[in-house]
């Protein structure tokens, strides 16, 4: 099984080295290729506008100079000999839960993978506060990662559709279970801003993961992660409001 990694924390986070681990668990035959710096919150841009740079660190191991779909569209289309059997994106340093999705780099490479029809994961670690740096703990990714996808792996994902996993920020051992789980929602509208002064003397503005409400709700992964669960969640690329088309349809209609 040839599998390819990537990590929109860049090519030397912790957490890809930590889904490296898991991966060989499985196979030999791992190619990685991830962007050089982290770009968290890239979502699924794709760079058109300045050249992508390509470094190859060792062999099946590269970094490009733009965005975790710039890295699976490098992998796919130079680098690898054949499409892989799977693409694995992870293990993000942070969640992916509710609306998380949309902002995603982790996200929008699985996401990447499923339009080019290859079986795709995103897997990231939910962490309790900010400002721990790289001290984040990957603990229940490490030891859960191989169970969640082993069944994964050996079924066949319905057309441009992925797996979005999230492990909870607790002990290995006390994590309860594995859930499926529908994707719940936050409310950004209450996201902080932090405002301050660089050291020129301008204004800068950053925004901040505190604050942010969460509807857990009944079976989300929201839920899940509250209850001490890894949450699996199938997504999927039509984002049509089915229910709303009739509707719409109607407004337009003489
Ligand atoms: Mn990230």
């Amino acid at each position: 099984m040839r599998i390819l990694l990537t990590n929109d924390d860049g090519i030397n986070a912790p957490g890809l080295k930590v889904l490296e681990a898991i991966a060989r668990g499985f196979s030999d035959d791992i190619w990685i290729c991830a962007p050089a710096e982290e770009q968290s919150g890239a979502g699924h841009s794709l760079t058109l506008t300045r050249p992508v740079r390509l470094r190859e660190h060792a062999p099946r191991r590269f970094s490009v100079s733009g965005t975790p779909t710039d890295a699976v569209t490098m992998a796919l289309r130079k680098i690898m000999p054949g499409p892989p059997d799977c693409i694995l994106s992870g293990v993000n340093r942070g969640a992916n839960l509710g609306d998380d999705v949309t902002y995603s780099g982790t996200v929008a490479a699985a996401l990447e993978g499923a339009l080019a029809g290859i079986r795709s994961v995103a897997l990231s670690q939910v962490y309790r506060s900010e400002g721990v740096g790289d001290a984040v703990s990957f603990e229940a990714a490490a030891q859960w990662g191989e169970a969640v996808l082993r069944p994964l792996l050996a079924m066949r994902f319905a057309p441009r559709t992925l797996v979005n996993v999230n492990f909870p920020p607790i002990a290995a051992d006390a994590v309860r279970g594995i859930r499926v789980v529908r994707q719940g929602f936050h409310d950004y509208a209450r996201g902080s801003l932090v405002e301050g002064t660089d050291p020129r003397g301008y204004r800068y503005y950053w925004f901040g993961l505190h604050g942010i409400e969460h509807t857990p709700g009944h079976a989300t992964d929201l839920e899940a992660i509250a209850d001490g669960f890894v949450a699996v969640t199938p997504l999927h690329l039509d984002l049509t409001h089915e229910s709303s088309l009739a509707r719409l349809g109607e407004c337009y209609r003489r």
